[in-house]
């Protein structure tokens, strides 16, 4: 394929010698609102806005020969295609070829084709599975293999940086590969309502609706997101109402449980359960190793087991902030010219990193900490601190124990003074309580994560 210049060029010379040739009327309506899409095989792929713009151009070799002579050196053939009678096919294949960036002469702009907004870097093969994602990757292969069919809609929830969003573009690449006409969109939340709010704007509601309503797929990212205004929030109950109805898949993620989503209305939220919803919790030690492991795979420098197992050993909240530690450790390492990465450079890199979360936990207090928890457990700050014993207070106050020795590391007595004048030894049973269903107890591991995000 020629590069994006000599298209350009090339281009450039075929409207020259155009207006050259024909009057200005001609010319405005025939040739400027045509696009070069590109050029593959020695043939120019041409879009017209219309279809009966098609037997003009069809006279027009000449200033495509004469063009690639000048241009290419050699004959160049041209093909036609017309926006209002596009396949499915043509327009994909066209979408992500176009190999020219900015079309100079095209102020007309003909309806745009769809944007899919997939990332072709996530997909299932690069997405290492482990105990707190096993059954929502098995879910998300399955909808990918027979979208609209087993589970419509899946409601994936997590929490950040767990690969909720990686395994959305995962869905999409898949069934993309699998059915290249596919109509495919990704879009966050707030994408979805800024598109919508400026298609009202712009009075183009109905192109709003031709592109949402007629998907295939849609995956739609954080919809904690989603804003609480009424139009906005109907026109979302309409669209998964139109994919739904005529079995197209739809794919929602969140931070939370869809019950928790108090910004949409429980019409909405009572749908999301029609078909599975499905967390993913936070790697184990094992997940985490297996994830460095790929990761580090494609560097350039060496990294032994321990060192990874060392990183492993630091970050343990997300996967995105497992890759950050990988990335800043290799990069300290190439900048010390270290080709195989020992413990000791990356406990040097990770320092900084750790700084940076303690500033974040500098101005952290206990009164912070169990207001949090009271709040996270919907109980009261009064009852979490008292005397009562219920099941449904013991519990948050032991999560609020471990969390203030956790982060503070404040000692024993001075925990229980701070939840109401208790006895150490009831601070340390509370800690040990937890820290053993912090091993197995992935409810347990969930909320801890869940609070911790809030500081
Ligand atoms: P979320 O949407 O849940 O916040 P992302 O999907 O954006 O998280 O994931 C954050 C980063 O971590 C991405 O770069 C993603 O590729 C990576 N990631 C998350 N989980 C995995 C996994 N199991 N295997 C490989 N990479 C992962
Ligand atoms: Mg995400």
């Amino acid at each position: 394929m020629a590069s994006l210049n000599e298209n350009q060029k090339f281009w450039a010379r075929v409207t020259e010698l155009a207006r050259q040739s024909i009057g200005k009327q001609a010319y405005d309506f025939f040739i400027e609102p045509a696009q070069l899409m590109s050029v593959e095989q020695d043939t120019a792929n041409i879009l017209l806005d219309s279809g009966m713009k098609k037997d003009y151009w069809k006279k027009q070799s000449d200033l495509i020969t004469t063009a690639g002579f000048e241009v290419f050196g050699r004959m160049i053939d041209y093909e036609l295609y017309a926006n209002d009678e596009l396949t499915e096919l043509e327009l994909h294949r066209l979408n992500n070829q176009s190999s020219i960036e900015e079309q100079p002469h095209s102020t007309a702009k003909p309806a745009s084709p769809l944007v899919s907004g997939l990332n072709e870097k996530y997909n299932f093969e690069n997405f290492v599975q482990g105990p707190g994602n096993r059954w929502t990757l098995a879910a998300a292969i399955a909808v990918a293999d027979k979208p609209g069919d087993t589970y419509n809609p899946l409601f994936i929830y997590g929490g950040a940086g767990l690969g909720k969003t990686h395994l959305m573009h995962a869905i999409g690449n898949q069934i993309l590969t699998d059915n290249p006409t596919a109509r495919i969109k990704y879009v966050s939340s707030e994408n979805f309502v800024n598109d919508y709010v400026n298609a009202t704007r712009k009075n183009q509601m109905e192109n709003f609706e031709n592109t949402y309503r007629n998907l295939d797929l849609l995956l739609l990212d954080d919809v904690q997101f989603f804003s609480d205004k009424e139009g906005t929030k109907n026109e979302f109950f309409n669209t998964f109402n139109a994919l739904y109805d005529k079995g197209s898949q739809i794919v929602l993620t969140s931070d939370r449980i869809p019950q928790e989503l108090n910004n949409l209305e429980d019409r909405l939220v009572s749908r999301f359960s029609w078909g599975l919803t499905t967390d993913i919790t936070a790697p184990d030690y094992e997940t985490r190793m297996a994830i460095l492991l790929f990761k580090s795979e494609s560097s350039r420098l060496e990294f032994p087991s321990e060192t990874l197992s060392y990183i492993a050993g630091q970050i343990d909240s997300n996967v995105r902030e497992l890759e950050g530690a990988l990335n800043r450790v290799e990069f300290v390492a190439r900048a010390n010219g270290i080709a195989v990465v020992d413990i000791e450079t990356a406990s040097q890199a990770l320092r900084s990193l750790k700084n940076a979360t303690q500033q974040s936990l500098s101005n952290l207090t206990i009164k912070k900490i169990q207001d949090e928890v009271a709040n996270y457990y919907h109980i009261s700050f009064s009852d979490l601190v008292g005397p009562k014993r219920p099941k449904e207070i013991a519990f948050p106050r032991q999560i609020a124990m471990y969390l203030v020795r956790e982060l503070l590391g404040t000692s024993l007595p001075a925990i229980g003074t701070a939840f109401g004048g208790r006895d150490h030894t009831t601070v340390m049973y509370a800690y040990k309580q937890i820290s053993d269903k912090m091993k197995n107890d992935m409810d347990v591991q969930k909320d801890i994560d869940s609070i911790k995000r809030k500081f």
